[in-house]
């Protein structure tokens, strides 16, 4: 590697709760990333003004407004940047909003550090992959989905789903 020190990638990180957005901070950095932190919409709406970034890490519930108002702003702008959300709980309802909004993942709180880096860490691969490929039907190429045991699988790891949200993804 001729620049070991380069980041992996620069990262915007929107989240209210001072405890959440330092230990991402943290955490995320120590995980290789250049992040810049905002604790609300408007902040995160200005950095995203200042800076290129090629992922952000978005909160739904912010103070100012929600982390899919932020989204909306953003591509409105041409922002192409993809979002991982931060979900406060394991609702349908978030996750239709946040991927019709354009975002690309979320997380639902709570989440493991680890969980949150291996998200990132998909997403930037699967959205890099398509800006050479330009193939949205990679999108889902790391979702299986198994008709007879109505399991979902991401990267051969088991996820959770209701029989709505595997409705959903198979429409997906
Ligand atoms: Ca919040």
């Amino acid at each position: 590697m001729s620049t070991p020190t380069a980041p992996e990638a620069t990262l915007l990180v929107v989240e209210d709760e001072t405890n959440i957005r330092e230990l991402l901070t943290t955490s995320l950095k120590f995980a290789g990333f250049a992040v810049h932190a905002a604790p609300d919409g408007n902040t995160a709406l200005r950095l995203a003004g200042e800076h290129e970034f090629d992922l952000a890490v978005m909160d739904v519930m912010l103070p100012d407004m929600d982390g899919f108002t932020v989204t909306r702003r953003l591509r409105e702008r041409g922002a192409e940047l993809p979002i991982v959300f931060l979900t406060a709980k394991d609702s349908l309802d978030d996750k239709v909003k946040g991927l019709t909004v354009g975002g690309d993942d979320y997380v639902t709180k709570p989440f493991s550090l680890e969980e949150v880096v291996a998200r990132i860490r998909a997403v930037l691969r699967r959205t890099r992959t398509e800006a050479v490929a330009d193939d949205t039907a990679l999108r889902v190429a790391d979702l299986e989905l198994d008709e007879d045991s109505h399991e979902v699988r991401r990267g051969g790891k088991v996820i959770d789903v209701s029989p709505t949200e595997f409705k959903l993804l198979r429409y997906l």
